[in-house]
């Protein structure tokens, strides 16, 4: 499906972990498993942590630099770049050692796939660097244990539909590159609790239904028919418990975004700007209590950046 690139003989590698967006998310059926069912559509983004591999001896470290609050990041054990390493290892019997650093630049726990996007940077640039790399098929298994994000960030495809657990990947061809403007509220989602307010909300009838939909895959390179496709189930049971999701999505379409959605299990806000003519910037005054959102200003990818070596 995809070319992973390679960088055999090298030791270190910088990967751009770009981040991602979801133009569709929808919560199917759930599986005995107690895992659900999803439809989604999985843009990349040009904003990226920088993720610095290299293979030791023995020794394995993982430092984090950058923008973010250590508070939101949990144990080294628990770091999605850590574990891909070490489930890559465990599946390969290579390398003995690595060294990691990761330059945060993606909000943390916003929707955008920072720490799956991490992981999948990790897993490309080890399969890169391998004198018997496993290929794409044998990664993306190894992706699909670490997350539903995981297996399209491991790709080096800009755009795809995910179905399953986000395993199985529809490469599509990425539509034109458009300016994105992120909304980062000052909350949090947690996104087990996103799935129960979708459960409660379905068992009362107020949510979606769970029925898969039918693609013209070709209907979702193009912004304007992409547009109908565009819709999240967490956004409502999101906007009831915070307002200001619906607020921030108003003024994003307000200010001329077509598509302006909430992104993964939120709480992150995106719009995606007009090809043409300045954007009526909008303003986001603090509400009451609601402190004014965090805004970047990003763009939509039409490439995965290749993997640089360094050593
Ligand atoms: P998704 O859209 O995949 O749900 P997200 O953008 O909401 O992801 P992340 O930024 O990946 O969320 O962070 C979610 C949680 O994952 C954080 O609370 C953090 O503790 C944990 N995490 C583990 N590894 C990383 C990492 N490398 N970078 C950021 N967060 C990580």
């Amino acid at each position: 499906m995809t070319t992973v690139t390679t960088a055999r003989g090298a030791r270190a590698v910088r990967v751009a972990a770009q981040a991602k967006v979801n133009l569709r998310l929808r919560v199917l059926a759930r599986e005995t498993s107690g895992y659900h069912q999803l439809e989604t559509l999985f843009l990349r983004l040009s904003l990226a942590d920088d993720v610095y591999v290299r293979v030791t001896g023995g020794e394995r470290t993982l430092d984090i630099g950058g923008d973010f609050d250590a508070r939101q990041l949990g144990p080294t054990e628990r770091n999605l770049a850590w574990r891909a390493a070490e489930a890559y290892v465990d599946a390969t019997g290579w390398p003995s050692g690595f060294a990691i650093q990761l330059d945060k630049h993606i909000p943390v726990g916003g929707g955008l796939g920072g720490g799956s996007a991490d992981a999948g940077a990790v897993l490309r640039a080890l399969d890169a660097i391998s004198s018997t790399p496993i290929g794409e098929e044998a990664l993306l298994a190894i992706a699909a244990r670490l997350g539903a994000d995981v297996p399209f960030l491991t790709t080096e495809h800009p755009f795809a539909l995910a179905w399953g657990r986000g395993e199985r990947l529809l490469v599509l061809p990425a539509p034109p590159e458009r300016e994105v403007l992120l909304l980062l509220p000052a909350f949090g989602v947690n996104t087990a609790h996103a799935y129960g307010w979708l459960a409660d909300a379905r068992e009362i009838g107020t949510a979606p239904s769970m029925t898969a939909a039918r693609f013209d895959p070709s209907s979702l390179s193009q912004w304007e028919s992409l547009t109908t496709h565009a819709t999240n189930d967490f956004e409502a049971v999101i906007a009831a418990r915070h307002p200001q999701i619906t607020a921030l999505v108003d003024a994003l379409r307000a200010a001329g975004c077509a598509i302006a959605m909430m992104s993964g299990s939120g709480s992150t806000v995106f719009g995606v700007l007009p090809a043409e003519g300045a954007l009526e910037m909008p303003r986001f005054a603090a509400g009451g209590s609601t402190p004014a959102p965090h805004v970047l200003l990003t763009r939509t990818a039409t490439h995965v950046e290749p993997i640089v070596v360094t050593e």
